[in-house]
């Protein structure tokens, strides 16, 4: 049992961070950067989490920002709660006014994050993520046995449920509580900012989209800002914007990312 919770949790926090450094920080908002490698490597543990397409998943949430809470966000709890949560993924391809060709142009040239996008079928690229996590978990079944192919399984599981669920929690203004006065229903929820490796500060994020910390107050815990400043300290991070200093020196997407709006 301890084996399998050790193993669950470790999984849990790789992942966890593979969505919210590789996924979120990194590629829909650029707030750093870092060498090639070092960002396949926190991607594809977000990748492994069943995630999905990287340019899938960062054009969806740049057009969360730019979008949030009206009618065009791709999923606002406004207008539904079951269509934020689960419902908007039953689409087969992008609404008419998401298009990964203008605002994922930064992404769209990597031959990895094409490859993953199947030319912007959503049902293709799902069954891509979920044979290749299912089989990533086949040969950890093969090499170290079923304790931890099924705590790896589980974890990975448990990490996709991260924002599907912020992104309903984060955005209901009863249930949280806002730093900064903005228009949007974003609020931060500390348990969700302690799941999701510090994300849960959501009014903080839509505050300061380009910034790659997002927990503001003493007791707004981040994992992930301490790890993106380890990965300074060690030199895998370097122009880190860091909100509300604004002091943004990496300008390589095109303004289509959410800290533009
Ligand atoms: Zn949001
Ligand atoms: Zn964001």
């Amino acid at each position: 049992m301890i084996e399998f919770v050790s193993i669950f949790l470790v999984c849990y926090v790789l992942h966890a961070l593979g969505v919210t450094i590789g996924y979120h920080r990194l590629l829909s908002h650029r707030s750093f950067s870092c060498p090639k490698p070092v960002e396949y490597f926190w991607v594809m543990l977000g990748y492994l989490a069943f995630e999905g397409s990287p340019i899938w998943w960062a054009t969806i949430h740049r057009a969360h920002h730019r979008y949030v809470d009206t009618p065009l966000d791709p999923h606002s709890p406004k207008f539904g709660l079951y269509n934020a949560h689960v419902g908007w993924l039953t689409r087969k391809g992008y609404a008419i006014h998401i298009d990964p060709q203008l605002q994922a142009k930064d992404l769209i040239s990597d031959p990895l994050y094409a490859f993953l996008e199947q030319g912007g079928s959503w049902h293709r690229a799902h069954l891509i993520a979920f044979s290749i996590g299912l089989l990533v978990r086949l040969i950890v079944l093969a090499l170290f046995g079923w304790v931890a192919a099924l705590a790896s399984l589980l974890a990975a599981l448990a990490v996709l449920q991260i924002p599907l669920m912020l992104n309903v929690i984060c955005h209901i203004p009863k249930l949280g509580y806002k730093n900064y006065d903005r228009d949007d229903d974003s609020v931060n929820v500390w348990w969700v900012g302690i799941l999701a490796m510090g994300e849960g500060w959501h009014n903080n994020h839509h505050a300061y989209p380009g910034s790659a910390k997002t927990g503001m107050r003493p007791w707004e815990f981040d994992l992930s800002w301490l790890t993106i400043q380890l990965m300074r300290k060690l030199n895998f991070a370097s122009a880190i914007n860091v909100a509300p200093g604004k002091t943004r020196t990496n300008t390589k997407y095109d303004g289509a990312c959410g800290d533009s709006v």
